[in-house]
């Protein structure tokens, strides 16, 4: 039968001891040691079909690696076959029509790069070594969503291989259930092959401002609540931000856009926290767009052990910030707030599998650590610290969930998207081929 065997893939098939291997299954969070049977690195379509047969005819588990920075490690497979899609990495810019035609192994640095050349861009996420793959399939948030929606909301087409084997391109008008899907409903149809993007012209300047204070000095509360109310005018330009990491809070925004426009808000922020509380430090800077996308690549390494727990907020209440602000525990994780809203609360809310558009602020609270002893307790502390602020949540951002099964898949999506998602999912992987993920179970799987 024709692509049963790994003989007919054109990209290298590795296994255990040979070269490359070890480096192959090794993905962003260092809790993640696992082994796969093979790893096959796909280099089109064609084989990345042949690797979807040979692994069901063989009973094996697929994991589909892009950039590998899931933070729960579904891409490599204890004994499974790993589709490792890193040399499907190009991204090709049509300038004068506004797409990028990306392959499903890119990283987001390839796709801005190649964007950027031109003046153009469109929706990626905040750090370059992410897989586009992973993120987009999710949602895809990052600095442009307030001005023009979430990645997945520019995706225009999608190339996919099938649980079957078989290659689709899917969009708005063809197989319209499964372009729903796609919009958010992570890697449970399919292996996207190519994405490609709708791109918008964005110049280049961006700027990072960020206030600090410590949470030791009084007054945060004041202030947090100050930049809380600022936000929820803001222009579409700005991306307001807090982050906690041990007892200093951040307060600021990142702005894409004319540089003139953001002094004012600059002002203003200044103006509003300085009569809440004194920073103890204040940063403004100016970057390029792609500097912007990379600000936090280093200090968002690899190799570190990590853990993380996420919340989706529709409003921060008052007691919400005295919540967030209660860290009375050395092992505290850091925190990190994202103002969502604008063109992404645009897009009706069953546009797209994409759910929770009415989201205020996305929560994400992350630990790093190198030992393997300090596993338990960094990961116990982090899940404390966030269940004091799950009677406010409104939800969970797909992309962060961990190892929390259909629970989390409710928190991600409201019982119609899951109804929808479930439906898509029996016509298209009936037998759940595609299950090391946020695992959208078919009716009958
Ligand atoms: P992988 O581990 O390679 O893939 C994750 C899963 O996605 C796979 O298990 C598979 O199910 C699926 N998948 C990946 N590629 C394909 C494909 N081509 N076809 C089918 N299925 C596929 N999210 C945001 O929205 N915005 C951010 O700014 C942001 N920043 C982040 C920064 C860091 C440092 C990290 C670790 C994560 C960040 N995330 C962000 C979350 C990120 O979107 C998810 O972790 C996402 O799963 C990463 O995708 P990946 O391709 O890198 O990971």
């Amino acid at each position: 039968m024709a692509h049963a065997t790994l003989h007919d893939i054109a990209g290298n098939v590795l296994e255990p001891g040979d070269d490359g291997y070890d480096e192959a299954r090794t993905v962003w969070n260092g809790m993640i040691d696992r082994h796969p049977r093979y790893v096959v690195c796909c280099t089109d379509a064609t084989d990345v079909a042949a690797a979807v047969r040979f692994a069901t005819r063989n009973d094996l588990e697929i994991g589909v690696r892009c950039g590998g920075h899931g933070i729960v490690g579904h891409a490599v497979p204890d004994g499974g076959l790993m589709i490792d899609l890193r040399p499907m990495g190009d991204v090709q810019v049509d300038a004068v029509g506004r797409r990028a035609r990306v392959q499903g192994g890119a990283l987001l640095g390839a796709l801005d790069r190649a964007s950027q050349e031109y003046g153009l861009a469109t929706t990626a996420g905040n750090v370059s070594h992410t897989g586009v793959g992973g993120l987009a399939l999710g949602g895809g948030m990052g600095w442009l969503a307030r001005r023009l929606g979430l990645a997945c909301d520019n995706v225009v087409a999608f190339e996919l291989v099938t649980a079957d084997g078989e290659s689709l391109r899917v969009d708005h008008d063809s197989h319209r259930e499964l372009d729903w899907a796609l919009r958010g409903g992570g890697g449970n149809f399919g292996v996207v092959t190519a994405f490609e993007f709708a791109l918008h012209p964005v110049p280049g300047d961006a700027i990072a401002v960020e206030f600090h204070f410590s949470l030791d000095g009084g007054s945060t509360t004041a202030a947090m609540r100050a930049w809380r109310d600022l936000s929820i005018d803001a222009p579409r330009e700005a991306t307001f931000t807090a982050t906690i990491s041990g007892r200093t809070l951040a307060l600021g925004f990142v702005w894409v856009g004319d540089a003139v426009d953001a002094r004012r808000h600059i002002d203003s922020l200044e103006t509003r926290l300085r009569q809440a509380a004194e920073p103890i430090a204040n940063s403004v800077d100016p970057l390029s767009y792609l500097q912007l996308q990379t600000r936090e690549d280093d200090v968002e390494g690899h190799a570190w052990r990590r853990y993380w727990k996420g919340h989706y907020f529709r409003e921060l209440a008052d007691d919400l910030i005295d919540a967030l602000l209660d860290r009375d525990d050395d092992l505290a994780p850091d925190v990190s707030l994202q103002a969502y809203g604008g063109a992404i609360a645009d897009v009706p809310g069953d546009a797209t599998a994409f759910s929770r558009r009415d989201t205020a602020f996305e929560f994400v609270a992350a630990s790093r650590w190198r030992s393997p002893d300090e596993d338990a307790p960094r990961m116990a502390a982090a899940r404390r610290y966030a269940s004091g602020m799950d009677g406010y949540a409104s939800g969970a951002y797909v992309n962060v969930l961990g190892d929390d099964g259909a629970a989390g898949l409710r928190r991600a999506y409201p019982t119609e998207q899951l109804a929808r998602l479930t439906a898509v999912k029996d016509a298209y992987d009936p037998g759940n081929v595609f299950h090391l993920n946020q695992n959208i179970r078919p009716t009958d799987g």
